[in-house]
């Protein structure tokens, strides 16, 4: 038993020891990486931070491919456009062909200029070593002023004024500068797709579920009908050869083996760029409408779930009516007007210098400011005709 006590004894006299010293190492653990910021959501970050820079470094390096698909794949439906939706209308009805081709142009020409000019204008920087009369924060990676609206882009990491994103298909930061070009390239395209599919509706209808063409239909041996893809049966009055002499003879020219499948190219082309590029247009319009970018559409979410819980009411204050928000947004101001600027190519400034920004609050301001003048100018009067009592006597 005397081991026993003994071993107690030496239990007792170096637990407390033992235990200082685990709460010292904690405190110096501590009081080391100590962040006042600290929370779940900063750990989240920190933690998901290579996944971050892949996704940036990887954004910066395929952007110029990006830009080369698009342009190809646009390239590629245009040819086809010219190889066979021409020669079809021009055979069906001049006057039809020539209406289709001036308002395809039109188009093409809106959608090149824009795109062109959404890739190559530079979204807007806040200027370096420039006093920033109205900067709300400080960029941590910049370690620079950042005015309202303005946010810092890790794929081209620098800040971008009233920035929306960084969009992978123009490899450019869409912001202040090329807000308008970015809107009205993906407007233009989802015109010139319900366009395409239009007019090429009965081309393509004809080409694979009449199989027009023949090239891949077999016929049925032996029967005097033979059975298309809708399920009609047609009459087969004869046997027909389709030598070169016999297309010469009856002017028929002979049938490209491709075409066929470049129709499907096309169709599945013009549907994937209608349903992807026709829900953004659709999404972009109602963030215009309401007078906000993609980023400031999240803030204004949090924000007024924000006050809700205070019982309060939140205002975007960049929020003017969805018809000055659009009017403001297209820069149809100083004489600016819907036809000459918006239906053809122009290179109209935004409004404004992107640094300073008008709010819903600059009104009330300018009322309260007036009060106050008002006030001190009754005050300056008072105290003139207490002056004038007091010469006076
Ligand atoms: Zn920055
Ligand atoms: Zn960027």
């Amino acid at each position: 038993m005397a081991w026993y006590w003994r071993a107690l004894r030496v239990r007792k006299l170096l637990c407390p020891s033992v235990r200082n010293f685990y709460l010292k190492c904690r405190i110096t653990y501590l009081s080391l990486t100590y962040n006042h910021f600290m929370d779940a959501s900063y750990m989240a970050d920190v933690c998901m931070g290579p996944m971050f820079w892949f996704v940036d470094t990887f954004t910066h390096a395929i952007g110029k491919l990006l830009v080369a698909a698009v342009i190809s794949l646009t390239a590629s439906v245009i040819f086809i456009a010219y190889w066979i939706g021409i020669p079809y209308w021009w055979k069906k009805n001049h006057y039809a062909c020539i209406f289709l081709v001036t308002l395809g142009h039109w188009l093409l020409v809106n959608i090149c200029f824009h795109y062109y000019m959404a890739c190559t204008t530079h979204p807007g920087f806040p200027p370096e070593g420039e006093l920033i009369t109205e900067a709300v924060s400080i960029c941590k990676k910049c370690i620079a002023p950042k005015p309202p609206r303005t946010h810092h882009c890790s794929v081209c990491n620098r800040c971008i004024l009233k920035m929306d994103h960084h969009c992978p298909w123009l490899n450019n930061c869409v912001g202040y500068r090329n807000h308008r070009y970015f809107f009205m390239y993906m407007a233009y395209m989802v015109v010139g797709v319900i366009y395409l599919i239009m007019a090429g509706w009965e081309l393509v209808y004809n080409s694979i579920m009449l199989s027009e063409d023949g090239c891949d239909e077999l016929e049925l041996e032996g029967h005097s009908v033979k059975i298309n893809k809708t399920g009609a049966l047609i009459p087969v009055t004869g046997t027909v050869i389709l030598d070169s002499s016999f297309l010469e003879e009856h002017e028929l020219e002979p049938v490209n083996p491709y075409r066929r499948k470049a129709l499907i190219y096309m169709a599945l082309i013009n549907l994937g760029v209608l349903f992807a590029l026709g829900a953004l247009s659709v999404w972009h319009s109602l963030l215009i409408t309401r007078g906000e970018t993609s980023i400031e559409a999240n803030i204004n979410k949090a924000e007024t779930l924000r006050l809700k819980e205070q019982g309060k009411t939140y205002r975007n204050p960049y929020n003017f009516g969805p018809k000055n928000n659009w009017i403001l947004f297209l820069g149809l101001v100083e004489g600016r007007v819907f036809w000459k600027h918006i239906l053809f190519p122009s290179t109209h400034e935004p409004i404004g210098d992107g640094l300073l920004w008008s709010t819903i609050h600059d009104d009330e301001k300018a009322v309260e400011q007036e009060e106050i003048f008002k006030l001190c100018k009754m005050k300056i009067h008072d105290v003139n005709n207490v002056e004038e009592v007091i010469l006076n006597k």
